[in-house]
């Protein structure tokens, strides 16, 4: 069955929608995105997302075309439309199509921004990562510096995802000097002695909204966090590990560049914090 997407104010089959040529985000990956989960076809923190896409616009100086309870309503349209139970919601805004191609914005007033919206029907509670845990290699960080703007510049990402898998693992866990900052696509974590540690928030890594739950709901139960970069070494002699994001929730990680974590099976702390964000997720979802 054809899908349902949202352009630019209009519902249309997919095969019938179509962005220009001149889009900047086509031209030179002028845009802005984010990823909301569904489950039991409601949408898992939302308002996160919607708080993290208008701090991206404005670190761009980029117009929404909505606003944020027009983005909610859309939101909720495509996951009816679609009956979407367990999956995602992607959201795209670039900085639109103008006339030509041009290096130098053009007029906002001008060139309205482009919306773009699609949902994938994907089951995201069983998945077998989760299960089994994930294998990743380290590979060097060679991205740009603004990795808090959650930017549609996934070119590396999607050659270290390539390099993960010319490997035989996973993923890949990102290096800058001497310290980890995040996987391509997900965000970063060890524990050693019962306490969790992820690297603190700056330019260099994407500030999770799946990581900002988990964090604040490990506090809540107790666990000791610290926010403070690691080294690959030091990742490798945790007695565990795992990622967080919004379509994996909290993943297990059992092997780092070859060498097991603990016993090489998914560790207590990743299984329960998994657990408890699904459940605490489930319960406050829009
Ligand atoms: N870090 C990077 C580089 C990402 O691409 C993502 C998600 O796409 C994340 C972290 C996790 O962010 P979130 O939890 O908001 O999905």
């Amino acid at each position: 069955m054809s899908r349902i997407v949202y352009v630019n104010g209009e519902y249309l089959p997919e095969d019938q929608a179509r962005v220009s040529i001149f889009d900047r985000g086509f031209l030179f990956a002028d845009g802005v995105y984010e990823v909301t989960s569904v489950l039991d076809g409601k949408l898992i923190d939302f308002q996160g997302h919607a708080a993290r896409l208008e701090r991206s616009l404005g670190e761009l100086d980029m117009a929404a075309p909505v606003t944020m309870d027009e983005l909610l309503a859309i939101h909720r349209d495509l996951v009816k439309l679609n009956n979407v139970e367990e999956g995602m919601v992607y959201l795209q805004i670039t900085r639109g199509a103008a006339a030509d191609r041009d290096f130098v914005f053009p007029d906002p007033a001008a060139t309205p921004s482009t919306l773009v919206m699609f949902t994938q029907s994907k089951g995201l509670i069983d998945s077998a990562a989760a299960k089994t845990g994930i294998k990743v290699i380290s590979i060097d960080d060679i991205r740009w510096g603004r990795r808090d703007i959650k930017t549609v510049q996934l070119l590396y990402p999607s050659m270290g995802k390539m390099m993960a898998k010319k490997a035989g693992v996973d993923d890949a866990w990102m290096v800058e000097d001497g310290v980890v900052t995040e996987g391509t696509s997900n965000n970063a974590y060890i524990v050693k002695g019962g306490k969790i540690i992820t690297r603190h928030l700056g330019t260099e890594i994407l500030h999770g909204i799946t990581r900002a739950a988990v964090l604040k709901m490990a506090r809540e139960s107790q666990m000791e966090v610290e926010e403070r970069p690691f080294t690959i070494e030091e990742a490798k002699a945790a007695d565990e590990a795992f990622v967080t994001s919004a379509s994996t929730f909290v993943t297990p990680v059992v092997a780092i560049d070859g060498v097991a974590l603990g016993d090489g099976t998914p560790g207590p702390v990743a299984r329960r914090l998994r657990e408890i964000y699904i459940d605490e997720s489930r319960k406050a979802a829009l």
